[in-house]
């Protein structure tokens, strides 16, 4: 049998890993900015968690989980998301009750979807939690931190759509109307619609298939259907939004596939990735704490996709350079931890340094040091070390002279070639 990895599972590769970076340290900057802290939170949580989170009747807990029992009969599934252990971890812990919080992750999420361009098994989420409050602030300041990401990642064109589902109240009353009008027009949804109808109609509504689309078109309004606070709430949100400048556009069939969001819910669109458009999606949960057995706690927030975020980035974009500055080539034995004390000494004045390993003389080091991109490579040979001395050679001027150096003298030299340290870091 050939090893292969599993579909839809994937191996992140050095050229997509710096883009990956690049997304990942401006997530870093933009949640310190914004006073967000980091959490960790397990893979692997109870099957029952999911379910009464994410929802009995969505796609996620009804086919797309890899649950399984463990040795001792325990169900439990990977992560699908990252919200439900956020809460369970703030309810477990202690942090959420009668507290304001602002929390962000990082990690894979599991789904067992049907693998496609930004779609795959095991993807990759960066996720923004803020409990505690109520008022349209939080929505806003939500939004507003991953509009700071697409500012700091150089992204433009992405659209915001946003919607309100109004209060729990107010979506359990358009969940009846919707339902009654859908039952009516029953015949003309496709059959995966047809399935919603009893189980989660307001998911008909975000439904792709056209002859649905064309039903829904004509269903009654989820707008009209909000109460007065849920409209002011929401009339807060877009206001708000407006006066930072930052673009929105009302999309009133937007509801999101997990059952615990409340008013105000958005996406980032682009079209630029065909059917997996949606690189970030979020909203308020107002229900979810309560519902997870940690009393009334409003909460806001929002996951992206990191691999879609990356497709889009391309190839255009700056990704900083983290490869080796410099290579140490040496030959005989004698010479070895003479290079790799070369290698320390330039690691801890903070210069990338591979020391070579492996056989082969200087030329075969040499067209290694070429191909690591490293700018210089220091040469440590039995004659010079003999005399307390090191050869640098510039990798990238081919007209630059060799010259030689006092080993001790070498790392100071290469720091102030590359420009390290004193004011310029
Ligand atoms: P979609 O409608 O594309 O299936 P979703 O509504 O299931 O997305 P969410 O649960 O809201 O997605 O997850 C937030 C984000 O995570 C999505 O907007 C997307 O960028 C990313 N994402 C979700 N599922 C996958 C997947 N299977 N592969 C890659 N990225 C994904
Ligand atoms: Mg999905």
């Amino acid at each position: 049998m050939k090893l292969q990895s599993l579909r839809g599972f994937r191996d992140i590769l050095p050229a997509e890993a710096a883009r990956w970076r690049r997304i990942e340290e401006a997530a870093r900057a933009v949640t310190d900015a914004f006073g967000y802290a980091e959490i960790h939170l397990p893979i692997l949580e109870a099957t029952e968690l999911f379910k009464r989170s994410v929802g009995e009747a969505t796609d996620i807990v009804e086919k797309e989980m890899f649950s399984f029992l463990d040795r001792d009969k325990t169900a439990m599934s990977l992560r699908p998301e990252g919200t439900a252990s956020c809460v369970r971890a703030g309810i477990e812990n202690g942090l959420l009750h009668n507290q304001q919080q602002r929390f962000w992750y990082a990690g894979p999420m599991f789904r067992h979807e049907r693998p496609q361009a930004g779609r795959y098994r095991q993807f990759h989420q960066i996720g923004v939690e803020a409990f505690g409050m109520a008022g349209p602030a939080c929505d806003i300041e939500v939004i507003a931190l991953s509009a700071a990401l697409w500012s700091a990642l150089g992204l433009e064109g992405l659209t915001l759509e946003l919607n309100s589902l109004g209060s729990p109240e107010c979506r359990a009353g358009y969940r009846t109307e919707l339902q009654a009008y859908l039952r009516k027009h029953f015949d003309a949804l496709d059959p995966d619609a047809q399935a919603r109808v009893e189980s989660n109609p307001l998911r008909v509504l975000d439904s792709k298939h056209p002859e649905t689309r064309a039903v829904v078109a004509d269903a009654p309004s989820m707008n009209a259907a909000l109460d007065d606070d849920s409209r002011a709430h929401f009339a807060a949100v877009c206001e708000g939004l407006d006066a930072l400048g930052v673009r929105w556009v009302h999309n009133t069939n937007l509801v999101r596939g997990l059952d615990y969001y409340t008013h105000t819910v958005f996406e980032w669109t682009t079209d630029q990735l065909g059917a997996q458009g949606t690189v970030c999606a979020g909203g308020r949960f107002d229900g979810l704490v309560a519902q997870l057995g940690g009393g009334e706690v409003p909460a806001v927030g929002f996951a992206l996709g990191i691999e879609r975020l990356a497709l889009l980035l391309g190839d255009a974009q700056d990704l900083g350079d983290h490869g080796p500055q410099v290579y140490v080539c040496w030959t005989g034995s004698e010479c070895m931890t003479a290079a790799q004390r070369v290698g320390a000494a330039l690691r801890s004045r903070r210069v990338r340094t591979v020391v070579n390993a492996g056989d082969g003389g200087f030329k075969a080091q040499f067209k290694r040091a070429d191909r690591s991109g490293a700018q210089w490579a220091v040469i440590v040979g039995p004659d010079e070390l003999a005399a307390g001395r090191v050869q640098i050679k510039s990798l990238r001027d081919r007209d630059a002279q060799q010259q030689t150096f006092p080993i001790d003298e070498a790392p100071e030299y290469l720091m102030q070639q590359l420009g390290i340290g004193g004011l310029s870091q």
